[in-house]
């Protein structure tokens, strides 16, 4: 990160809100919004695309070395390119759901993500969100959230995303999917999902998307205000 730009790091367990909460941040402050997430989704579309075995490390790596990875906007909200194509919905379907976390484990494959997340740290002023970013990727961000909620509560959030996939599926399945991708990422060896001591928690349990996004939008005031 170069002193001059200004980074917003939020961490946090899957359907804790970081996305829309990131997303509508950046969109106050005028800052870019970076979706850590939707980078090892691409990278385990196309490895699920070419079947490579989620266990071949050299092939997954190959996969992060080459994609080229790019955000756009509309006014649906954020769209994901991969060598130039859109893959927005294609990443968040089940199957890329169920393999990421094995993909994302690959210490090869999160080196080359950090390396080009980094790489538009230095550029813009960013909200980024996903499992490292207030770790390992921007250790120096300005400011660092650490967003949670209940297990049952982020179950029926991803309900309702499902649904308007068109996908049925039930708060019970959720929690237990939620709960097997959290420990996932909370147990590997590899930049594990953790509150860093200089994050702040947020709990977004009880909270709607506006407190959320209005208490990020406070503590970021508060810590630069001069
Ligand atoms: O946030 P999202 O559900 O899109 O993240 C998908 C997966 O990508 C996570 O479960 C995790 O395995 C991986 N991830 C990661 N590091 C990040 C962001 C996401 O390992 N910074």
């Amino acid at each position: 990160m170069s002193s001059s730009t200004k980074i917003i790091a939020i961490d946090g367990p899957a359907g804790s809100g970081k996305s829309t909460t990131a997303r509508m941040v950046a969109k106050i402050l005028g800052f870019t919004f970076l979706d850590t997430g939707a980078m090892y989704r691409a990278v385990t579309l196309f490895a699920l695309e070419q079947k490579v075995p989620l266990l071949d490390a050299g092939a997954l790596e190959q996969i992060a070395s080459s994609i080229q990875i790019d955000f756009g906007e509309n006014e649906d909200g954020q769209k994901v390119f991969a060598d130039g194509r859109d893959i927005t919905s294609d990443i968040r379907t089940a199957e890329v759901t169920d393999a990421v976390s094995e993909v994302s484990a690959h210490a090869g494959v999160r080196r080359h993500m950090v390396a080009k997340q980094r790489e538009m740290g230095d550029k813009y002023n960013i909200v980024a969100e996903g499992r490292d970013t207030t770790s390992v990727v921007f250790p120096h961000a300005t400011l660092k959230i650490y967003l949670l909620a209940s297990i049952e509560e982020r179950a029926r959030r991803r309900v309702i995303d499902f649904q308007r996939m068109g996908k049925i599926t039930t708060v019970q399945e959720q929690i237990k999917a939620i709960r097997a991708r959290d420990e996932y990422d909370s147990r590997r060896q590899n930049s594990p999902l953790q509150q860093t001591r200089d994050s702040i928690a947020v709990d977004t349990t009880k909270l709607t998307i506006e407190d959320q996004v209005n208490k990020i939008i406070s503590l970021f005031r508060e810590k630069t205000r001069a």
